[in-house]
């Protein structure tokens, strides 16, 4: 079978500034582990790199944003923000973090006053990240706030306001726009490469445990399509290059009562693009589903698994696609630090994750009400 190659269409999407960062070893600082906190400082800002604090230091930015801000070129780790005093600790010691750029939620304001940190990365449980990409905004610090933006569009609506307001960018961790499995997906549903697109399905699911704010509604915002949900629906949008003009949307009955009080536990819905195509999606917490595919008028294209921050797999009808491994997460973070650099805007700014928020809020209707919801 043909192998696909990276193409040319990755410039036009305004990554050519873009080195891919190869993962190697344990993705921990080398040499500059042990120097002094503050040279360390110097000699990144020196380099011309932005500093980003870390707000929240649980699994997301622990296993992934820290150890891919070692192999960023634009950006670095400047400061953390962190509720849990014996974080701050192994953290400090770990990334040769100065005491002076660790910060707690009660005097996370005091941020504004500290010139290292250019970017503030609200990594939080999703209930949160409103309020913290409001004030770090208000602290005059350009935001990235992870996925989902917030959990109701008048929420993102204040965060798009708070960041204009200051004059400064807001963008969301909407990594796998920086993946070039995903890349290729773009390209081969925008130009049409196998003809206009007939069917679409995506699927994203793993098994919830019991006890994480991700089955509490009052944190979440609600369950698996907040979650997980949220890269089916990106991915019909940017297979398509479309928007969704309507939704219908059903959730399957509850199997554990005790689990999911006041969330679904798996949902299925369908989206209906400007072309009359009708993109099908199901998310879950207890179900395993990873997939992204399109059917076309000429061939086929899919990525399975499709959404993890590495070992994706790509086919299309006419052969595999191959790509190096990367970090989608450097590459985000330095795309970001490279845009403020440049003023340019991000390719995912504030206004994507209000838009998808507002499909989010449709399907959620149309699950509640049964019928076909209007966007
Ligand atoms: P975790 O539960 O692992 O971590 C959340 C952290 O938030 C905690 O460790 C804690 O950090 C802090 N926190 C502050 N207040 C609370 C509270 N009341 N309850 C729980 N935690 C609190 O979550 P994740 O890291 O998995 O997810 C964080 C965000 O990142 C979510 O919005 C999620 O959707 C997103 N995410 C995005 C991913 C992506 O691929 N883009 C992947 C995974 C998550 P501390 O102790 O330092 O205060």
């Amino acid at each position: 079978m043909k192998t696909q190659t990276r193409r040319k269409f990755l410039f036009n999407l305004g990554l050519a500034g873009l080195s891919i960062p190869v993962i190697s070893g344990n993705g921990q600082c080398g040499e500059d582990k042990k120097s002094n906190p503050n040279a360390m400082t110097d000699k990144n800002r020196k380099a011309g790199k932005l500093g980003i604090a870390l707000v929240g230091l649980g699994g997301y930015s622990t296993g992934q944003l820290a150890p891919a801000l070692q192999q960023t070129e634009h950006c670095y780790l400047a400061g953390i923000v962190t509720g849990t005093p014996s974080k701050a600790e192994t953290w400090k010691q770990k990334y040769n973090i100065p005491q002076s750029n660790i910060y707690n939620y009660e005097n996370y304001d005091a941020i504004k006053d500290n010139p290292d940190i250019d970017i503030v990365y609200v990594v939080l449980p999703n209930a949160m990240h409103a309020e913290y990409s409001i004030r770090a905004a208000q602290a005059g610090k350009h935001v990235i706030c992870e996925k989902p933006m917030a959990i109701t569009v008048e929420d993102c609506d204040r965060m798009i306001d708070a960041s204009k307001m200051a004059g400064k960018m807001l963008s969301i961790g909407y990594r796998l726009h920086f993946d070039p499995y995903h890349l290729e997906m773009v390209r081969l549903g925008t130009q049409k490469i196998y003809g206009p697109i007939k069917k679409m399905n995506a699927g994203f699911s793993f098994v919830a445990p019991k006890g994480i704010w991700r089955l509490d509604k009052k944190m979440a915002g609600g369950g698996p399509l907040m979650d997980l949900g949220i890269y089916c629906l990106q991915g019909i949008c940017y297979t398509t290059g479309m928007e969704p003009v309507a939704v219908t949307a059903q959730s399957a009955p509850i199997s554990d009562k005790e689990k999911f009080v006041d969330i679904e536990e798996t949902l299925t819905w369908q989206m209906e693009m400007p072309d009359g195509l009708i993109a099908a999606c199901t998310t879950s917490y207890s179900q395993r589903m990873n997939m992204l595919r399109a059917e076309a008028e000429k061939g086929w294209f899919e990525l399975s698994p499709a959404f993890n921050y590495s070992g994706l797999k790509g086919k299309t009808s006419g052969g595999t696609m191959e790509y190096p491994a990367l970090s989608q997460q450097a590459r985000q973070m330095d795309d970001f630090a490279l845009a403020i650099k440049n003023n340019r805007s991000s390719p995912v700014p504030g206004e994507m994750g209000r838009r998808d928020m507002k499909i989010i809020t449709a399907i959620y209707e149309a699950m509640r009400t049964g019928k076909r919801v209007a966007l």
